[in-house]
């Protein structure tokens, strides 16, 4: 796995783009119920939404993921956090009360992911690409204003 500007990596539920569209470093997010509440100390990645099956199977459709430090991770209240081991390389992160979709975590890496969808503000984030757009569902176009990245 390479780790040059702008790769894609994603592996067994790693994605990530290396690139910061803002210098904001404090990140406030939760599950819909409240069971799960967490702040993200430092920078977070732009976006990479991905089509693959797996994606759209374990989230209903599509789902967008933002890679971060693991290490900057602070739970304020986890008491609804399961982590779902999807693989021996990848646990999923989800509130087992309301059954929102938080956190991707790679067993043995520095990095995992929240899904934006779980920040309380995200406006300074951006898309910064779609991948598998070949598994994609056939149910929905792509959108070409969204550009499609490699995956290695
Ligand atoms: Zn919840």
């Amino acid at each position: 796995m390479t780790d040059k500007k702008g790769t894609i990596h994603h592996r067994s539920g790693e994605v990530a783009v290396n690139k910061h569209s803002a210098e904001k470093t404090g990140y406030h997010g939760g599950c819909h119920c409240g069971a799960v509440r967490y702040q993200i100390n430092g920078p977070v990645d732009d976006t990479v939404m991905c089509h693959c099956n797996l994606c759209r199977k374990l989230h209903g459709h599509v789902s967008s993921y933002a890679r971060f430090d693991r290490h900057h991770l602070d739970l304020i209240r986890d008491d609804g956090l399961r982590w779902y081991r999807l693989s021996e390389k990848t646990d999923r992160g989800f509130c087992k009360e309301c059954g929102t979709g938080l956190f991707w975590r790679p067993v043995r890496t520095d990095h995992m992911a929240v899904m934006p969808g779980t920040l309380d503000d995200s406006a300074n984030m951006t898309t910064a690409g779609q991948i598998f757009c070949a598994d994609k569902g056939d149910y929905y176009p792509l959108d070409p204003a969204i550009k499609q990245l490699d995956q290695s």
